[in-house]
């Protein structure tokens, strides 16, 4: 009886590349066979084990029919990190790590310096500035509890014991608190805008994506709860959408900031916008 020899990985590819993206093809093959997509390379010309081209269409399938690669794999890669994400959890984004570098670079060398990080999803930006910097104390809150149970075990897996989690919206579980910076990648798209039925956005957590008739609701609550949560002289670090950036900086001026700035992401797009807390309208440098 003959049967069929298995196809080679690379005929695999080939075939999933007519049908989808062929780099996101290359990703999950690579995770059907539990291997990394640098190894694929190396092994194009390799007959698949049995199992794999039936494990590899089931995803192919998934993906053609919209599914984001990363909820596909359970896996992205940010800053050094390679994180678990689930569709709890917004799948963090490259331009989020400008976020991140800004922060950085204006986190104090002093002792007992606070980092927070509010709406943190996958845990991404508390854990990258967690990895960068551990003399700093690191909070990260989330109002979703599955979230945060991923953002919990990226911790054990990337940070363990470095980062504070704490259930619940946005400041509301810092009362009383003051850090020297405070970060935030909050939903910002308006609830009405086309680009949530469409693409991978359909498959992420709207309470991530979506917030309010504008999308600046989180935003003017951040903006608003900052200044009695930060030291004298903090800063305040805000992701928001790119033609977001005038009024971000209008609110944080409202709000009594200084040195107000908006970032440009790698496509030149305003993406982040900073200002920093007044060293008298701040708490103490000592306080919490
Ligand atoms: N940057 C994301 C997008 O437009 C949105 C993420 C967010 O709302 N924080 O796809």
């Amino acid at each position: 009886m003959e049967t069929t020899p298995p196809l080679s990985l690379d005929a695999l590819l080939r075939a999933a590349g007519a049908r989808i993206d062929p780099l996101d093809a290359r990703w999950l093959l690579a995770h059907a066979a539990g291997q990394s997509p640098g190894w694929l390379f190396a092994h194009a010309t390799d007959a698949a084990p049995p199992g794999l081209a039936a494990r590899f269409e089931a995803l192919v399938e998934r993906r053609a029919a919209g599914e984001p690669v990363a909820y596909l794999t359970g896996r992205r890669g940010f800053w050094t990190l390679d994180l678990a994400v689930t569709p709890d959890t917004l799948i963090p984004r490259p331009e989020t790590e400008l976020l991140v570098e800004l922060a950085l670079a204006r986190l104090p060398h002093a002792q007992g310096v606070r980092f927070a990080d509010l709406g943190t999803g996958s845990g991404a930006i508390a854990l990258a500035v967690a990895r960068e910097r551990d003399d700093v104390a690191v909070v990260a809150t989330d109002a979703s509890a599955a979230a945060l149970d991923v953002a919990r075990a990226n911790a054990i897996a990337h940070a363990p014991g470095r980062v504070e989690f704490r259930h619940g919206d946005w400041f509301a579980p810092l009362a009383g608190e003051r850090f020297d910076v405070i970060a935030s990648n909050p939903p910002y798209i308006a609830a009405r805008d086309a680009h949530l039925q469409q693409g991978d956005l359909r498959f992420e957590p709207s309470s991530a994506l979506a917030s309010g008739h504008d999308g600046l609701d989180a935003i003017r609550v951040l903006v608003a709860g900052a200044p009695e949560h930060l030291r004298a002289g903090g800063w305040l670090l805000l992701e928001h959408g790119f033609e977001q950036g005038a009024e971000v900086r209008a609110l944080m001026r409202g709000h009594g900031f200084d040195d107000i700035a908006t970032a440009r992401d790698l496509e030149q797009r305003d993406r982040v916008t900073l200002g920093r807390i007044g060293r008298e309208a701040g708490g103490a440098p000592a306080a919490g």
